[in-house]
């Protein structure tokens, strides 16, 4: 395939650009002027950085690396690339606005792929030039570490755009999972019913927040808690998510917590703003409640 468009440099779009250069691909990324792109670029080479002092990546493979990524101040340059993958903010005017752009430019065989968490892929197809080469390709933060593609095939999407998806996954050494264009597609449906759940558990004074994280750390042998990880993941987001699976279903299952949406009404919106389920201005996170 020919190189990859990223449209939106942010963390989701810094991570596909360094995982898509470091797989031989040439990538354009792109975000809402030149100087964003090229901050994103930077960032990327810091962390690359930061790989060769720990002697995890030669200088050279970053150099080469970092060669292949090229921060453009307009689409036009998008006219090569074989896939466009858009990850810009989770804005579906936002993201319409960016199709009807890249639409002009992208070539008659090119994919667009979007990397949204909660938007329908079909509902967004009707922005794209062509519905069945539109598709998509859902990443996991970071990017450069986590091994899972969900692919989302719209209503229209043809059995080639998938393949070229796969491939290209291939290329990247990540498993790819099919999910139907579903709300949440397969682990926001499955994570967020969790972690809603251990806020309803807090609210109703089940548990202590250390104790629920404890109680599925250690009993569930998962990597974190549930509050930890809804801090990791940002509570705005959680919200989000939960309301795309309740409005979307219509199942009350999915009801946001309470407890949940006060976080969210105070700003205590996990780690971004240095204060969720825990308080993180210490050396340790301390628990809020
Ligand atoms: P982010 O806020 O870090 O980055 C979004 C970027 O989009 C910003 O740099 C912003 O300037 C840019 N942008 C906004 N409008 C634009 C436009 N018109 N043209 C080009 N760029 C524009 O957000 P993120 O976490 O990287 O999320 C991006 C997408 O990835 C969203 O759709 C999100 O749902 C999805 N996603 C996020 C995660 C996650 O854990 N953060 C995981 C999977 C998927």
């Amino acid at each position: 395939m020919n190189g990859i468009g990223v449209i939106g440099a942010g963390q989701m779009g810094a991570g596909i650009a360094q995982v898509s250069a470091g797989a031989g691909y040439r990538v354009w990324l792109s975000d809402i002027d030149l100087e964003t792109a090229e901050r994103a670029k930077e960032h990327i080479a810091a962390q690359l950085g930061k790989l060769v002092e720990r002697e995890k990546m030669e200088a050279q493979a970053r150099e080469t690396l970092l060669d292949r990524i090229e921060p453009v101040g307009s689409l036009e340059p998008m006219a090569s690339a074989g896939m466009v993958i858009e990850a810009a903010t989770e804005r579906e005017d936002i993201k319409r606005k960016i199709f009807e752009e890249v639409g002009k430019v992208l070539g008659h065989k090119a994919i667009l792929a979007s990397n949204t968490s909660s938007i329908s892929i079909t509902g967004l197809a009707r922005s794209a030039p062509d519905p069945e080469r539109f598709i998509g390709v859902h990443f996991f933060n970071p990017v450069p570490l986590m091994g899972l593609i969900e692919v989302i095939r719209g209503l229209a999407t043809s059995g080639e755009t998938v393949k070229t998806v796969e491939t290209y996954a291939n290329a990247l050494g990540k498993r790819t999972v099919h999910a139907n264009d579903a709300p949440g597609f397969i682990v926001n449906r499955v994570l967020l019913p969790m972690l809603n759940e251990a806020c309803f558990a807090l609210g109703e004074g089940v548990a202590t927040i250390p104790d629920i994280d404890a109680a599925c750390q250690l009993g569930l042998n998962h990597p974190m808690g549930p509050l930890t990880l809804a801090d990791f993941i940002g509570l705005d987001t959680c919200l989000h998510i939960c309301g795309v699976l309740y409005s979307g279903t219509g199942d009350p299952k999915f009801r946001p917590a309470p407890l949940l949406v006060k976080y969210v009404e105070a700003g205590w919106l996990g780690r971004k703003t240095g204060k969720g389920f825990y308080d993180y201005s210490g050396d340790e996170p301390v628990p809020t409640r």
